[in-house]
């Protein structure tokens, strides 16, 4: 099996469950917390020994809402991956909340070794807020940035929606202006998408939601696209967007189709076997039955499948063309292509769509068929 070098852990609580969030996130199981620690610590000593893991080169805390954890509590899970093996130059990043964005916390982070800070804006337009859910105000997110900055963190990324319903493309382009004005290092734009059985999805299919039409959305994409280059930012993914030398190596090496392991309840994997098959696991979804598994010294994963070469092939040439940049494992994928544009099947340069082929979006991160954000 190929070495594996980037891990994600997965913690799934959350103070608030959103109502646009179909990630693997559960509200008002925060005294599950503790117990869910040392079954993600367990898990990540067990695939240690089972798998090929490390030297890491990436490890990314996502949820779920990863910075309620105590201090303690990642001070144990990232001693687990220190004992797998660290880079000394890795990227370590953690997925906070604005709300937990304290001074106190984010030093407590960067003395654990945490370098990279994914921080939930989202919006910063309170109508916005209000609607998606979010228990944080503007200000509060403006302040959580400055917080991490000031500690000390030198690679912050931004989180934000767009195509919220009532913010209009003003309103969009005020909140991208101020965070870039923050110097912000690093930003993900996502389309607010409708998944089906989420609260939103629900009040869309009754009626009492309408979402913006495709256009207005495509057309706040477009300006942030504009506006960003402008300020700087390199565009190297779909929606994804870097000052220079800040892109995220972690989502990088997924979308290159680099094998990663997902360690906590519905955390996916993929592996290069030796044979030139790739498998993906899966692990299961609900944080209880995950504890449980752990707790009996049996393997987390619910479900595995195996891909041919070819399929695999296909899979990360879907994956790769998300990158502006194009990725090397697409192979002969590139003779397919062109044999195809030749044909007139294909349009040679399409503009790329924001969210419509949207996948998950971390290495590692529960994707559809399991719940995320
Ligand atoms: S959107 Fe984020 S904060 Fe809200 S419920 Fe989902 S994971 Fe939790």
């Amino acid at each position: 099996m190929e070495r594996i070098s980037s891990l994600y852990l997965h913690v799934p609580f959350c103070t608030w469950l959103c109502k646009y969030c179909d990630f693997n996130a559960y509200a008002v199981l925060e005294g599950l917390i503790p117990q869910y620690v040392e079954a993600l610590a367990g898990e990540i000593e067990a695939q240690k020994a089972r798998l090929p893991v490390g030297p890491l080169e990436t490890v990314f805390i996502g949820g779920g809402t990863p910075s309620l954890l105590t201090r303690e509590q990642l001070r144990l899970l990232l001693d687990r991956v220190r004992a797998i093996g660290l880079r000394q130059d890795a990227e370590v990043t953690l997925e906070a909340n604005p709300s937990n964005v304290t001074a106190e916390r984010v030093e407590g982070w960067l003395e654990l070794g945490i370098n990279r800070l994914s921080i939930g804006v989202q919006s910063l337009q309170p109508g916005a807020l209000r609607f998606l859910e979010r228990l944080h105000s503007g200000v509060e997110a403006i302040e959580a940035i400055r917080t991490a900055r000031a500690a000390g963190f030198r690679n912050i990324n931004g989180d934000l929606l767009y195509g919220v319903p009532g913010v209009d493309l003003s309103g969009w382009m005020e909140t991208l202006e101020t965070v870039i004005d923050e110097g912000i290092d690093h930003l993900s734009a996502y389309e607010l998408t409708v998944e089906q059985g989420t609260r939103l999805g629900q009040e869309v299919r009754t009626g009492l939601v309408r979402m913006p039409d495709a256009d207005s959305q495509l057309e706040q994409y477009w300006a942030a696209v504009d506006r960003l280059e402008a300020a700087g930012f390199v565009h190297y993914e779909i929606s994804n967007w870097a000052r220079p030398g800040r892109t995220c190596r972690h989502n990088l090496a997924n979308w290159h189709y680099r094998p990663y392991l997902g360690c906590g309840a519905g955390a996916h994997s993929m592996f290069r076997l030796d044979e030139g098959t790739t498998e993906r696991r899966w692990n299961v979804k609900g944080p209880h039955a995950y504890i449980k598994r752990i707790a009996q010294g049996q393997d987390a994963a619910d479900d595995r499948e195996q891909l041919s070469h070819d399929r695999a092939l296909g899979e990360a040439a879907m994956i790769g063309v998300r990158l502006m940049g194009g990725t090397p494992t697409t192979g002969n994928f590139l003779d397919v292509r062109r044999q195809l544009v030749e044909s007139g099947l294909l349009i040679a340069r399409l503009r790329p769509l924001p969210s419509r082929a949207r996948i998950s979006r971390r290495a590692g991160r529960p994707s559809r068929g399991s719940a995320r954000r």
